[in-house]
């Protein structure tokens, strides 16, 4: 077992002034977080404890209590990880207070009681999938892992813009010709897809496929920017209110049309994987469909769900927490992930259709909302509108945000009623959203 003495608690991460005054502390339903200076090398120390303690909530009121308890004393503690930054030689337990004494013989005893989640992954969608299970239910586990990793895959056969039997292709090999036959989850898709467009006024807009095309990099090609003949043919292609919609099948209006449902298609299969859980009477789970996530019930002891923000600016850094309404799904969107550099420039995959440029000016959008389908398509829409432009869409759906501008150091514009949910990891202003 590893343990770190902090001997000066440093102020609260910029972000976080925990309850009972103590400073320096974040933390979450399931993980805690603090700086501080290691004793043995005076080097600041970020350190993260990933607390198994699930029944110390109700012993205890809350595990934030018995984290901060340890940190005060200066005690080592069970199930520290080391994920500081600076590797700090392991110094042995000093200073010690009743309380956390109490805690670390009660830490084993209560991981007995209260199983830890248990998750299946795999790969699909491009992506990868993991369903976890809160472990009251863990016998349920493989079942429906085995369902939902079916039903992505047949999603995958009809959606994927990368197999030319798909229904997605075959349709977009025939736009401008003729309508063809879709499947259901594509028809309802392409419906789904019509509502987000009009919503955000064509920022979402999934015939943007043209375009994006001509911002991949092709393989052996020195990438280039795209000429302006070649952006204004590629956008007179694009333009969801030509997909037209008829009894079990649809036709893209325009020769050249071409769909391409990467920002909603992962949050639909979410939605469709959730569904399928419940149906199973799994009702306690968290499915995360590369980062497209939507959560049921509760994960352990009466503790909802929390999920991870990674910091835009530090993609192996964890930039926030979000304690999950119960049902709900989030989805982030930001350009550090897929993009193509030009002549010492970043430019991304997400693509403003009135321009048909790489949107720029944030790092990330998170959305919080009802299903994930909504996640999904917003979270797209709006870092291509921006934080001003989606507030009035934002008030209209009922989803809550977090704006990321695209400028260090970090700030977290949000909407009010996400900022108690959210526990702030980095030093990093928090406001709510300039013209709420
Ligand atoms: P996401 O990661 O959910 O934000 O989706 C990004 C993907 O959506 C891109 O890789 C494109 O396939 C597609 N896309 C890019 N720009 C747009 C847009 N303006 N509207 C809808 N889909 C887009
Ligand atoms: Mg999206």
């Amino acid at each position: 077992m590893r343990s770190l003495i902090l001997t000066r608690i440093l102020p609260p991460n910029g972000s976080y002034r925990a309850a009972h005054g103590v400073e320096g502390c974040g933390a979450s339903s399931r993980e805690a977080a603090w700086s501080g200076v290691s004793e043995t090398t005076q080097r600041t120390v970020t350190a993260r404890w990933v607390v198994p303690l699930t029944s110390l909530r109700d012993s205890l009121r809350t595990k934030r209590f018995a984290a901060l308890r340890c940190v005060r004393g200066s005690v080592t503690a069970l199930g520290w990880q080391d994920t500081y930054k600076d590797q700090v030689k392991a110094t042995a337990l000093r200073k010690s207070i009743p309380i956390c004494t109490f805690l670390v013989l009660l830490l084993p005893a209560c991981s007995l009681f209260s199983p830890e989640p248990v998750s299946s992954s795999f790969e699909t969608m491009g992506t990868r999938a993991t369903l976890t299970l809160a472990g009251k239910e863990s016998s349920k586990l493989s079942g429906a892992a085995d369902k939902t990793k079916q039903l992505m895959q047949d999603l995958n056969a009809e959606l994927s813009v990368y197999r030319a039997d798909s229904a997605v292709s075959r349709l977009n090999a025939v736009a401008g010709v003729r309508p063809l036959e879709v499947p259901e989850h594509t028809r309802r898709l392409f419906e789904l897809s019509k509502v987000y467009g009009e919503l955000t006024s064509g920022a979402f807009d999934v015939t943007i496929g043209p375009v994006v095309d001509l911002w991949r990099p092709v393989k052996g090609q020195t990438p280039s920017l795209p000429t302006d003949d070649a952006l204004t043919e590629a956008l007179a292609r694009v333009d969801f209110r030509q997909i037209q919609l008829m009894d079990g099948a649809a036709f893209l209006a325009r020769r050249g049309m071409r769909v391409d449902l990467g920002g909603i298609g992962k949050g639909y299969a979410v939605d469709l994987a959730w569904r399928e859980c419940r149906n199973l009477a799994v009702r306690n789970f968290m499915f995360d469909l590369g980062g497209n996530v939507r959560v049921s019930g509760e994960s352990e002891s009466g503790l909802a769900w929390s999920i991870a923000i990674r910091n835009p600016f530090d993609r192996s850094a964890t930039l926030a927490r979000i304690e999950m309404p119960d049902d709900w799904a989030v989805a982030t969107s930001g350009q550090y992930e897929r993009f193509i550099e030009i002549e010492g420039r970043r430019y991304g995959h997400i693509v403003d259709p009135r321009t048909g440029y790489p949107a720029a000016g944030l790092a990330g959008v998170t959305i919080l909302a009802p299903n994930a389908t909504m996640a999904d398509a917003l979270s797209t829409g709006l870092f291509v509108l921006g934080p001003k432009r989606s507030i009035p869409i934002v008030k209209k759906t009922g989803a809550e945000a977090v704006f990321i501008p695209d400028k260090q150091p970090a700030e977290l514009w949000v909407t009010p009623g996400i900022r108690s949910k959210l526990t702030v990891l980095i030093p990093a202003k928090v406001q709510v959203l300039p013209g709420w």
